[in-house]
């Protein structure tokens, strides 16, 4: 590790306590003024049946960008979740991603599929805001996808059934995102019906040092429960056509598209489709 840091540069050693502080101090502050600033943008990425290629959803990506610089999401949604920023920003995010799906709509029948933080599901106002944001946009609910991670599960197992309960009869899908990362119990997943685990990354990845083993496992429990399987960080041909040979459905990664901008996400489907 060491090695890695330039001279001149603040490493990990001297910077601190105080510096991080600051700096997220500096992020809250940011972050706050995020949306009436319109700092944040959504990004698409295509979701593709590996079986015959067509398209059949794009998951919403949130971006910022801050003082000119771009914020990495993974940093800056569990700063939002701490000050209580998430249930604004998801709003946002989930408007937006229905507006832009009715656009893409007309001539192309592709779901979107928006992440959720178990924070804002959790909210007494989400199924209202839910609704909001279909009946505004006009997005038919069965094209709306939500991705919950996993981790949500572990606690409050009713608020979380009725939560879902509410979700399941508008008929927007649920997506269990990041799945085998967490410590989500094996019976909730049965007791509650979602539609389709995320097989997260990192296991995709481990194919490469010969590693399929929770892959297969995962496999086994969504057949059992009736779940449809997305693998994610799909960066090969190889990886797209290893997991559709074990029975994975659907793929999203680099080797099919980066996470696009609105506009050129359509421009994508066009050329996808010849
Ligand atoms: P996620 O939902 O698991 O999203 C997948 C992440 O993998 C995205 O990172 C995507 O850009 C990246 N990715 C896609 N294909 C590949 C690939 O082939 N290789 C590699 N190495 N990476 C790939 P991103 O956009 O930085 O988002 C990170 C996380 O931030 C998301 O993970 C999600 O948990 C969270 N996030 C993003 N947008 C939102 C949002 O609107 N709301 C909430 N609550 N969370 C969000
Ligand atoms: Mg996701
Ligand atoms: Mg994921
Ligand atoms: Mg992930």
């Amino acid at each position: 590790e060491q090695k890695r840091i330039q001279p001149g540069t603040v490493g990990v050693f001297n910077a601190t306590i105080y510096d991080s502080l600051r700096k997220e101090q500096a992020l809250r502050d940011g972050l706050r003024q995020a949306i009436n600033r319109r700092e944040f943008s959504v990004v698409y990425q295509p979701i593709v049946n590996g079986l015959d290629n067509g398209v059949w959803a794009a998951e919403a990506l949130l971006r910022w960008t801050f003082h000119d610089t771009p914020v990495r999401p993974d940093y800056f949604i569990p700063i939002a979740e701490k000050i209580g920023l998430i249930h604004e920003i998801g709003d946002w995010v989930l408007n937006r991603a229905c507006i832009d799906a009715t656009q893409w709509s007309l001539g192309h029948n592709v779901a979107v599929s928006v992440n959720v933080s178990v924070i804002q599901l959790m909210d007494n106002n989400f199924i209202q805001s839910l609704d909001r944001a279909l009946k505004s946009s006009g997005l038919a609910p069965e094209r709306l996808h939500l991705e919950i991670t996993e981790s949500v599960f572990a606690d409050n197992r009713e608020r979380v059934q009725r939560q879902v309960n509410a979700i399941k009869s508008r008929a927007v899908q649920i997506s269990i995102d990041d799945f085998g990362t967490g410590f989500s119990s094996l019976s909730q997943l049965q007791t509650l019906n979602f539609d389709h685990i995320k097989i997260d990354r990192a296991f995709v990845q481990n194919l490469e040092e010969g590693s399929d083993t929770i892959i297969r496992a995962t496999l086994l429990i969504a057949k059992e429960f009736g779940y449809k399987t997305v693998a994610e960080g799909i960066e090969t041909r190889d990886h797209a056509e290893r997991l559709t040979r074990m029975g994975v459905d659907f793929l999203q990664g680099y080797y099919y598209a980066r996470p696009l901008p609105v506009r050129e996400l359509t421009n994508w489907f066009e050329q996808h489709q010849q």
